[in-house]
């Protein structure tokens, strides 16, 4: 199934719908201004040289992997990333940050669209420069994914802003604006985010295939990539420990050694990807879309790839023809609703049952 490449408008935004043409325009404004405006933040900590090095090398392999999955790819330099300093933030603004992510999610990065910017709370090499990066990436394939907004009404609970301007005859005209879709994401008018599971884990999968792909060969990440791999070849994965792709959830592998009264000690740390849960519903949906349609697919990597398509280019139709061919008319919608933005521990239970 080929899946249309969609074409960039404006910044990572790649559709635009609006009644009017000047209203269309005035949102791909509102979008370039975010896009092309360098922002500072009183909280901000500064960008190591290092930092921006590394950035622009992965700018670089991310355009052909992000293309080879379907989508366009748009350079996020240096100055759409605010590295904030979370301890230097007001405490009121702490905790409306911390109010805006589920409570057992780690409050490490999000890609804010609507300021087209990616903010980190974490230092680049504060504690592992591989785990940075990994943080890094995720939220880069966020900003990579098919974003579709349009006009909306005041009264639409979804609206974020209403842009303003004047139009020909000098009379101010106000155009509130939602988003339609970004990557899986879609949300009702209950504001429930369907398909939220799926989008997150397909953020996080396609992390762990670049990160195996290109982070060997960025000097800044091989040594920590190098007590990774010791560490992963020494392990028997099973099936059931290795995503479609055949790689382990492995993020971090550090080492200590230390010195006490009666001699040595060492202690082993191993960091998991994130989203455990989500990816685990995507692995068992993939699994059971196989087992159905095995004359359709050489292998279960091939149904992860479609699934990472729709992310990337928008393009819902080949999901939603597998997704009811597997498990009938109403399929496509329930598992929207099931994918929501649950606690992970509920999508577990869902998964149970
Ligand atoms: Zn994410």
């Amino acid at each position: 199934m080929e899946l249309k490449t969609p074409s960039q408008e404006v910044g990572t935004i790649h559709e635009i719908r609006a009644q009017t043409s000047a209203n269309r325009e005035a949102i791909a404004d509102y979008f370039l201004y975010h896009f092309t405006t360098p922002e500072t933040h009183p909280a901000e900590r500064e960008k190591s040289a290092e930092f921006v090095e590394l950035l622009s090398k992965i700018n670089t392999d991310l355009k052909g992997f992000i293309e080879s999955y379907g989508g366009s790819f748009v350079e996020l330099g240096a100055d759409r990333f605010l590295l904030i300093d979370f301890d230097k933030l007001p405490d009121e603004k702490k905790q409306e940050i911390r109010n805006s992510f589920p409570p057992e999610v780690d409050l490490v990065a999000c890609y804010v669209s609507p300021v087209q910017k990616i903010v980190t709370f974490r230092d680049y090499g504060q504690d592992s420069k591989l785990r940075f990066a990994i943080t890094l990436v995720h939220e880069l394939m966020h900003a990579q994914a098919f974003q579709k907004v349009g006009q909306s009404t005041r009264e639409d609970p979804r609206t974020f802003n209403e842009i303003l301007y004047d139009n020909e005859a000098g009379q101010e005209v106000a155009v509130p604006v939602r988003y339609i879709q970004h990557g899986w994401g879609v949300q009702n008018r209950a504001r429930e985010d369907l398909f939220w599971a799926i989008d997150e884990a397909i953020a996080e999968e396609l992390t762990t295939r670049f990160d195996h792909q290109f982070f060997g060969n960025y000097p800044e990440l091989a040594p920590e990539i190098a007590v990774r791999k010791d560490f992963t070849d020494c392990i028997e994965f099973t099936d059931a420990q290795l995503n479609t792709a055949g790689l382990p959830s492995i993020a971090t592998v550090s080492f200590n050694r230390w010195q006490e009264d009666d001699g040595y000690r060492s202690e082993v740390t191993v960091e998991e990807r994130s989203y455990k849960n989500p990816r685990a519903f995507l692995k068992h949906l993939i699994l059971d879309i196989f087992e159905k349609h095995q004359e359709q697919f050489r292998e279960p990597e091939e149904i992860f790839t479609l699934f990472a398509k729709t992310a990337l280019s928008g393009d819902f139709r080949p999901v939603v023809e597998l997704i009811r061919n597997t498990h009938g008319p109403d399929g496509f919608k329930r598992l929207g609703e099931q994918t929501n933005n649950l606690m992970e521990d509920s999508i577990e239970e869902d998964k149970a049952e």
